[in-house]
């Protein structure tokens, strides 16, 4: 059975380019995928039709780091990195040693990532087993595509949430096997240390060795703040810098995601660029926590793929158009502390690339979501065109006014629906 859906539809091609059809046309298959877009009302019958005359239709977007317990404390600062993290952040994760806490807290995330018209997640759950199998069952029923691992740790950590490396490991396998790829690559099971404190060598090398065995992802933390580039350098004091100590227990691949990456050397960039690593770029996190500012031209011009990462909790928001902004106002502020740089901030069309199609590259995805186009996922969100430009005004009918306007003018509060692989997860009351 095909479905058509008519809006004004707007998705990236390149970090410069943007389709915009006004109106636009797709016809969706039986399998959730893009058959045809038109730029005219195709022949034809179609038993299932969707009219969103002035909506716009925007492919669902791709956060690729965040942390799942943490969204209910976004906004709530409690000091730098490691503070935080005493403070706040490891007594709420405790908490999901309670099943019954871990799946309401799970129900209400994916749905709240749903609202935001983001339809892939990749998202640390807890160090516990059971708080991470009912995460997956909450993603597996909401619909949504999420990318989720139970966080490593087994040093450095309040004992209640640390485990020792061989029982971690155990666990991470048990998981993987009930859930890694389900409902043909949803759902994916990503391995998850923390960062290189809180796990031994011993740890990161298991870890290494597993991702291997079964192909898997791997998600961590790295170069995010001074203090902890201190403390690793004592920890891990035979090792050249950070991204070594990663490299050498064979963490670093096609399918592994660092976040943040703020001070890297150029000899760590050349290793996360041969290596085929992903970064993801968490703006407001790195802001809010105080830990600098990510040089993006520079690990871009080294040609390492790069997408976005709300990092809810130390982000304060799931929406991806305010991490868009983040994103762009936060490569202003380069241009601020270093005027004698040649340095141009990130255009509107850049972000709204990163918060899609680069989030879709990170995770080598891009055949499959990131933008509207044949062959892909019907991953979508629907948005009240009129409510982004209520006086009308024709200057608007820009993709590039129109994408502006959408990440600036907190367009998060004008989705009425999104869609994930053709079928609605979700829908304004
Ligand atoms: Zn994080």
């Amino acid at each position: 059975m095909k479905t058509l859906i008519k809006g004004t539809l707007i998705s990236p091609i390149s970090k410069e380019e943007v389709l915009f059809l006004d109106p636009g046309y797709i016809v969706i298959n039986n399998e959730g995928k893009i058959d045809e877009i038109y730029s005219r009302e195709p022949d034809g019958q179609y038993p299932e039709v969707f009219d969103f005359s002035d909506k716009l239709i925007c492919p669902g977007f791709v956060d690729i780091h965040n942390h799942l317990p943490q969204f209910t404390i976004s906004g709530l600062y409690r000091g730098n990195l490691l503070e935080w993290l005493n403070n706040i952040v490891f007594p709420t994760e405790e908490r999901f040693a309670n099943a019954e806490i871990a799946e309401k807290y799970a129900r209400e995330f994916f749905q709240a990532v749903l609202r935001n018209g983001t339809t892939t997640t990749v998202s640390y759950v807890t160090i516990h087993k059971k708080a991470t199998d009912k995460a997956f069952e909450q993603a597996e029923k909401v619909g949504i595509r999420a990318f989720l691992g139970n966080v490593l740790m087994d040093q450095k950590a309040p004992e209640y949430l640390t485990k020792n490396s061989a029982q971690l490991l155990e666990d991470s396998e048990e998981i993987v096997k009930k859930w890694d790829g389900m409902d043909k690559g949803r759902l994916h099971y990503v391995l998850t240390p923390r960062f290189a404190l809180s796990c031994s060598f011993d740890l990161l090398e298991g870890i290494g060795k597993l991702a291997q065995k079964y192909d898997l992802y791997i998600q961590s933390h790295l170069a995010e703040s001074k203090a902890e580039l201190e403390m690793v350098s004592k920890i891990y004091s035979d090792f050249e810098n950070y991204t070594d100590i990663y490299m050498k227990a064979g963490l670093l691949t096609e399918k592994t995601i660092m976040a943040h990456c703020i001070y890297l050397n150029p000899d760590e960039i050349d290793t996360l660029n041969r290596t085929g690593t992903k970064i993801s770029h968490c703006p407001s996190s790195n802001r809010f926590l105080q830990s600098g500012i990510m040089p993006f031209r520079k690990l871009e011009k080294a040609e390492l793929s790069i997408g976005l990462g709300s990092d809810v909790g130390a982000g304060y928001s799931l929406s991806m158009f305010s991490e868009m902004r983040e994103a762009i106002e936060s490569s202003k502020m380069i241009k601020f502390l270093h005027p004698e740089k040649e340095y141009s901030p990130l255009s509107s069309i850049e972000a709204f690339y990163l918060a899609t199609l680069g989030g879709a590259k990170a995770l080598s995805l891009e055949d499959e979501i990131g933008s509207l186009d044949v062959g892909k996922s019907a991953d979508f969100s629907v948005i009240d065109y009129q409510k982004l430009n209520p006086c009308n005004e024709d200057f608007f009918n820009e993709p590039e006014n129109i994408i502006a306007r959408m990440i600036y003018g907190g367009a998060e509060k004008y989705i009425e629906k999104v869609f994930i692989r053709g079928k609605e997860v979700f829908r304004t009351e």
